[in-house]
């Protein structure tokens, strides 16, 4: 993804070409940037070759997880939803993790029916609830239990999961006191420890305190678990010059953890592998002057991409097509929603724009789509992956028909 003389290209296709072609707001994927993710994320942590399970909710496309497939990954999984789709998408029952801490007693069944590697427990009522099922079904199933290890991960406080205070997991004494009863469990055999401490991580450090913690959790169960899942959570950049996560370290303190207890790692990466692939192409409706600033009114909203609404997420705005002309107004990019909170981004540094300009908005692969909504009675925006000069219509543009 480049500018190629005065316009952005994704590989060999001219973005406002595709604008042209397929309207706006519109998601476009870069193939090659896929493969360059998944390529660097396994060159990575090559040396502990990890079982990789990408997380579905990142990106739920079925195109794109079939991609995403056939370069072997696995995926974790947080509902029916999900999983069916992981299953549609070919990856293997055997490679898929199924996380979270609301599932459903038909969630549940599904899965143990599919036989996939894993369900990480977050509670002992969910223990008790898998213990029933299989039970009836006369089926031995496999569970993680996944352990809050209380962990501040640096991140943003509304991405953060593995905190005391946060939702997610059980915490130590609990923790040791499921293994127990986990293992007298006819039907339930425990066979990893897991943790997901947050997302958009660039600070090795907070994943060293977890692995503190997961050894001396491990050392006092006295067990041995066959997998030490990770999770995910590992930052990418979006647009700033930012350190990016010193993979090394991380790479060593696990290690440090693997000599005393030898397991098989997983990750769940989700935002790592997709989130630099995708832009939001996005067209000015208006611009409406004030006093201090103007405000620049596209046609994508945050039902489209939320996570500036969400989460006050920055992603980068660039312009499609360069004129060179900067201008001194402070700019304040918003969509057409009826919310305040409808915003992407305020900057002073942006050249001239006019109505009708195409702009673009980085760095959306990771919780854009997946996250849309039809609020407003909005249509789902299109997707499009391209593959070099070619172009594939991953997802079709909803339509009003759609929604009566
Ligand atoms: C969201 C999530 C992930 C993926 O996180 P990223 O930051 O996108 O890598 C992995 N595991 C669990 C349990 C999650 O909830």
């Amino acid at each position: 993804m480049k500018y190629i003389g005065k316009n952005f290209f994704i590989e060999g296709v001219k973005v406002k070409n595709l604008a042209k072609k397929f309207q706006t707001p519109i998601y476009c994927y870069s193939y090659r940037r896929l493969k360059e993710n998944i390529r660097s994320f396994k060159k990575n942590f090559k040396s502990l070759n990890p079982i990789i399970c990408f997380a579905v909710k990142a990106n739920a496309n079925l195109k794109l997880l079939k991609e995403i497939k056939k370069f072997n990954l696995g995926a974790d999984v947080v509902s029916i939803g999900e999983l069916t789709k992981a299953l549609k998408a070919g990856i293997q029952s055997k490679k898929i993790v199924f996380s979270g801490v609301g599932k459903t007693s038909e969630e549940l069944n599904f899965a143990i029916s599919k036989k996939i590697l894993l369900i990480n427990v977050e509670s002992k009522s969910e223990i008790l609830e898998i213990e029933k099922i299989a039970k009836r079904k006369k089926k031995t199933v496999n569970i993680g239990i996944r352990l809050n290890p209380n962990t501040d991960p640096k991140t943003l406080s509304q991405i953060s999961t593995g905190k005391k205070q946060d939702k997610f997991g059980v915490t130590e004494n609990i923790f040791l006191e499921l293994v127990k009863y986990v293992k007298n469990c006819k039907f339930i055999k425990l066979k990893c420890i897991s943790v997901h401490i947050g997302s958009q991580i660039l600070n090795h450090q907070p994943y060293e305190k977890m692995l503190k913690v997961v050894d001396r959790v491990i050392k006092k169960t006295n067990y041995k678990f066959e997998f030490i899942d990770l999770g995910g959570g590992m930052g990418i950049s979006y647009g700033k010059k930012v350190k990016n996560l010193n993979y090394k370290r991380y790479v060593a303190a696990i290690k440090k953890v693997l000599k005393r207890h030898k397991a098989k790692i997983i990750f769940e990466p989700g935002r790592s592998i997709i989130g630099n692939t995708g832009i939001l192409v996005s067209k000015v409706l208006y611009i409406k002057e004030s006093a201090k600033k103007n405000f620049i009114i596209l046609d994508a909203a945050m039902n489209d991409l939320m996570r500036p609404a969400l989460y006050g997420a920055e992603h980068l705005i660039i312009p499609e097509s360069k004129n060179n002309i900067l201008t001194k107004k402070t700019y304040e990019f918003v969509g057409p929603i009826c919310e305040s909170t409808d915003r992407f981004l305020t900057t002073k540094k942006f050249q001239k724009l006019n109505e009708k300009d195409l702009i673009i908005i980085s760095d959306v692969g990771a919780y854009g789509m997946s996250l849309s909504s039809n609020y407003n009675v909005r249509l789902k925006p299109a997707e499009i992956l391209i593959k070099g000069f070619k172009i594939n219509l991953i997802k079709k543009r909803q339509k009003l028909k759609d929604l009566m």
